[in-house]
């Protein structure tokens, strides 16, 4: 069953999404190379408890951190450490949840360290406008497929490949809540349920430049591509209206 969540508690949605929002707008402007990837998650689980939230992964199915950071060819799930200095050149998925007054918020962004190549500048280009692309279709009335309809053909229309084994969900009173979201049609006629409005979804498109293969390393988290090309992600929570998304993952 998809929940269809009331005005009062999209606000609420919303409000954890705010705290998202700033710690990844904070993360795009301000991350440069020497940073370890532990020290992001640091500073972001600081600024969510300064403002009364908890951080939604941290101990989710016993993930150790409370941001994600996945480097390059780490499509998801990367697990934050003392070690890992992020360098010149590298793309860093970093993507983070938050729970407030009982409802969580999720969004995701992909940052550039430094000067990076110009295939992985296309690369997050394609990735973040097919997040767009995604919630355009994201609107009463329409089916869920249609969102990943769309994202799946701008993704490919440009020669890169959606990850398969990982998929947007909506989003609430947990974390992860029905439906699951892909960013591919499923196979079979069917376009997926009609969207109402007061859906909340998380629409976050995983981008690979080569084959859309992944698997997942010895730590039991971190998903790689097969190939060890690059890998990009973006994602937005939204709630559905009768006309544009609400993006709730927004400062503003
Ligand atoms: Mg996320
Ligand atoms: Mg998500």
């Amino acid at each position: 069953m998809i929940v269809i969540r009331s005005p009062q508690e999209i606000e609420k949605i919303r409000n954890s999404n705010k705290i998202v929002a700033e710690i990844l707008g904070k993360f795009e402007k301000g991350v440069s190379a020497g940073i370890s990837t532990l020290e992001l998650d640091q500073l972001a689980e600081k600024i969510i408890r300064d403002r009364g939230g908890v951080p939604a992964f941290k101990g989710y199915r016993d993930f150790p951190a409370s941001v994600c950071v996945s480097l390059n060819e780490q499509v998801v799930h990367g697990i934050p450490s003392k070690k890992r200095k992020l360098k010149n050149g590298d793309i860093a998925s970093i993507d983070l949840g938050v729970l407030l007054d009982g409802y969580f918020g999720d969004s995701a962004i992909t940052i550039g360290v430094g000067s990076i190549s110009a295939k992985a500048r296309k690369l997050m280009e394609v990735t973040k406008d097919a997040l767009y692309v995604g919630i355009k279709e994201a609107r009463a009335g329409n089916h869920l497929y249609q969102i990943s309809q769309a994202v799946q053909e701008f993704v490919e229309g440009h020669g890169y490949s959606v990850v398969r084994d990982f998929v947007g969900h909506g989003i609430g009173t947990s974390l992860h809540e029905e439906p699951q979201v892909p960013n591919f049609k499923p196979d079979g006629n069917g376009m997926g349920p009609i969207l109402k409005k007061g859906m909340v979804l998380a629409i976050e498109p995983m981008v690979n430049v080569g084959s859309y293969k992944v698997k997942v390393l010895k730590d039991n988290w971190t998903a790689v591509t097969v190939d060890r090309q690059l890998s990009a992600h973006f994602e937005h929570s939204i709630a559905v209206t009768d006309g544009e998304a609400d993006i709730l993952s927004v400062l503003n």
